[in-house]
């Protein structure tokens, strides 16, 4: 995701039809064609009007948030979070019942939960929690799993934390199709997460950031 300005909205990897019958066909061109899309148009919009943003990337936007003119902080955190957070969560889904955990990210996961199944409560636990808007995620800090929430569309980015996982419990991610029952979502959800690509990630994660964070944990959303 190391992409620059004009931000263009990527094709999803798999057909809309491809997550049911766990996640709808329309949920999932409704999410990528027009919701993603308002955050691509809108952060657009925003780097047009400061130029001074555009030699970021994607990810360099939210890893330097607290960087950037103060002014732009809020717009760049909701409008480059939205079109991170998106791309991140459509990657991290496939076909119902593709692949596993792989041999090095299940062992860290019986490490830091136990077991497998107790790192599903927990995230579930975690996703039900988000109250209103926002996401559920594993992600690694100081070398650790970890499972976290961040509120609207706050990135672990910005706390120096590396993304392994993502789940949107905005309502707009789910209500067609499971109505108001965030917990039948989030079981679904975990029928259809591409753990190839958590596990890419994680080789990626940890092989970069085994000593500690790269910037402090200052709390834009809280630990689990
Ligand atoms: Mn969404």
């Amino acid at each position: 995701m190391n992409c620059f300005y004009p931000f263009i909205n990527t094709p999803l990897p798999y057909s809309y039809d491809a997550l049911m019958p766990f996640i709808d066909e329309t949920t999932m061109h409704l999410h990528h064609d027009r919701h993603l899309q308002t955050y691509i148009d809108n952060l657009n919009a925003v780097i047009e009007a400061n130029p001074c943003l555009a030699h970021y990337s994607l990810e360099e936007l939210l890893t330097n948030l607290r960087g950037l003119p103060t002014a732009l902080q809020l717009p760049v955190r909701n409008q480059a979070g939205g079109v991170y957070n998106h791309r991140f969560f459509f990657d991290g889904m496939e076909r119902p019942g593709q692949s596993t955990p792989d041999a090095e990210l299940s062992g860290a996961l019986n490490r830091q939960f136990h077991d497998f199944n107790t790192f599903q409560s927990l995230f579930k636990e975690a996703a039900l929690s988000v109250f209103g808007s926002g996401y559920a995620w594993l992600v690694l800090e100081c070398g650790r799993l970890r499972i976290t929430v961040t509120p609207n569309q706050d990135s672990p980015l910005v706390c120096g934390q590396y993304p392994l996982l993502n789940l949107d419990v905005w309502e707009h991610a789910y209500y067609l199709k499971h109505y108001n029952l965030r917990a039948a979502y989030v079981d679904d959800w975990f029928r259809v997460v591409n753990w190839n690509m958590v596990s890419r990630r994680f080789q990626a994660g940890h092989g970069r950031r085994r000593g500690c964070c790269e910037v402090p944990f200052r709390g834009m959303g809280h630990m689990i």
